[in-house]
């Protein structure tokens, strides 16, 4: 019962665990989608974003080459109609630091910035001029960040050029159209986006330049961090146009899920990080609640358990009292008669049953009792009683054996595996123990309490039933009252 009790609540326990488990796997796919799905659509519009604006870049671009290539009236306008008629507004906007023609030598043959007084320098070996004049297809060309020196902007701003190639009426090269556009332009999208805590945003070339960084940091931007081990990690990802990935940035050590997408004809990849903290912030919490409530849960089982179990403890004991008594004599504290009875026939049992198998009885009797009860009182008769069945059992050392209370002043013991010789030495034994008590009696003869004892052994040919061995036992306990009593007398059966 008590098994089954345990293994119940043990498999009761153990679902409600699995419960849990399998309830909070789900809201952790969940939330990890969910989060997988939000930055994916922030990277998508910050690359519509950049994407469309390059578009409208190159689009300007190809106006200045196609006003350059194709001169109003004819050479005749004055330098400041030029300057409009070339950049117009373009020249205006914000990010554009500068937009300028440079001739097939390097040469700078229109700026929208121009310089005062000293010669401009010679770009022929930049790589935003090289790689038109190497390739004819090279098409807009996304320059590495470049630390510029821009006349009434200052000394190192921050930018990115773009340039595109002239074509000669032949198709030979004519130089080059080259714009640059400043980074903060970058971080003022950027900077807009909320991205949750340790959130980042960056833009970096397929091969590892970072364009931009959001948290902005001035020491990351142009950096090559293409040697680094995290890029190299996930580079194979970067081959495809857009992706994601669990990883903990080298620069801050924070782990994120990083969703990226490539900007279109150019080599560029905007990324945005979400920090794994910030997104699973919330499932944490169900997390150790559940755990909580799962551990007081244990607890309170736990402590269900141990009540049922004494409980049960409880019960087993008073049903073992309760047997217990059934079967004692109330006085004595030795069998009663119902279960002296019940050995008697269990041990007839077994003995029919395994031929080698013995037993023998004694049949012991308080001798002048009834003048002692005279003389003394029945509540001193009763002592006696008690006194002479403690003697009994205290003088029974093995377990097998057992003593009960027939009836009145006379008692049983049955001696188990017990032969006529072996028998007859436990009855001269309880005789000469109960004498030595020297119990006053002083109506006997023999003046204090004494016993007589009659013993039989199983005889197979003369016992048929486990009454006939009693009788037995009871017919020489007669023939020791008859000689005088305080003696034991052993059956014989010719
Ligand atoms: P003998 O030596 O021949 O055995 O003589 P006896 O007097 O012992 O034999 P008898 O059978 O005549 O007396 C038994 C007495 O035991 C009778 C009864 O009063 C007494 N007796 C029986 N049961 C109890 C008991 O539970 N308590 C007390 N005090 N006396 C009991
Ligand atoms: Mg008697
Ligand atoms: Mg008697």
């Amino acid at each position: 019962m008590k098994k089954y009790l345990v293994v119940v609540l043990g498999i009761a326990m153990l679902m409600v665990i699995a419960m849990c488990a399998s309830t909070l796997y789900q809201s952790y796919r969940q939330t990890r989608l969910a989060a997988v799905d939000n930055a994916g659509n922030v990277t998508l519009i910050a690359q519509r974003a950049i994407s469309r604006n390059m578009e409208v870049l190159s689009l300007s671009l190809d106006t200045l080459a196609y006003r350059y290539q194709h001169p109003l009236g004819a050479g005749r306008l004055n330098d400041a109609q030029r300057y409009a008629y070339l950049f117009g507004s373009t020249a205006n906007v914000s990010h554009i630091s500068v937009m300028a023609i440079i001739d097939a030598h390097g040469r700078v043959q229109a700026s929208s910035r121009r310089r005062q007084g000293d010669a401009a320098p010679n770009y022929a070996d930049r790589a935003y001029f090289t790689v038109h004049r190497d390739s004819a297809n090279a098409g807009l060309y996304v320059s590495k960040p470049i630390l510029a020196n821009l006349p009434n902007l200052g000394n190192d701003v921050r930018v990115v050029v773009l340039s595109k190639r002239l074509f000669n009426d032949d198709g030979s090269f004519g130089g080059i159209v080259v714009m640059a556009l400043n980074l903060s332009y970058f971080r003022e999208l950027f900077e807009g986006l909320s991205l949750g805590a340790d959130g980042v945003i960056s833009l970096y070339s397929d091969d590892g330049v970072a364009y931009m960084r959001i948290p902005y940091s001035e020491q990351i931007i142009g950096r090559d961090l293409s040697g680094s081990s995290n890029f190299q990690r996930i580079q194979s990802a970067l081959r495809h146009e857009e992706g994601s990935f669990f990883a903990r940035a080298n620069s801050d050590g924070v782990e994120r899920l990083y969703t990226f997408r490539r900007i279109p004809d150019s080599p560029l990849i905007v990324f945005v990080g979400y920090a794994e903290q910030a997104i699973f912030k919330n499932w944490r919490k169900t997390l150790y609640a559940v755990i909580i409530s799962l551990f007081i849960f244990a607890l309170l089982l736990a402590y269900l358990l141990s009540h049922v179990r004494q409980e049960l403890r409880r019960r087993v004991a008073i049903e073992r009292r309760l047997e217990e008594l059934a079967q004692t004599d109330g006085l004595t504290g030795l069998l009663n008669r119902r279960a002296l009875d019940e050995a008697l026939q269990a041990t007839w049992e077994r003995c029919r049953r395994n031929f080698n198998s013995t037993f023998s009885v004694l049949f012991i009797d308080v001798d002048y009792f009834k003048p002692y009860n005279d003389t003394y009182g029945h509540k001193f008769g009763d002592g006696v009683l008690q006194e002479v069945a403690k003697t009994i059992s205290d003088n029974l050392p093995r377990q097998t054996d057992c003593a009960g209370r027939y009836g009145g002043e006379e008692f049983v013991v049955l001696l188990e595996l017990t032969d006529t010789e072996g028998a007859r030495l436990m009855a001269q034994r309880l005789c000469d123990a109960v004498y030595s008590r020297l119990i006053v009696h002083a109506s006997s003869p023999l003046r204090v309490v004494t016993i007589s004892v009659g013993v039989a052994t199983l005889q197979r040919a003369h016992h048929h039933r486990v009454e006939d061995v009693l009788n037995a036992a009871d017919a020489a306990l007669y023939r020791a009252k008859r000689d005088g009593r305080n003696a034991v007398r052993v059956s014989t059966v010719d």
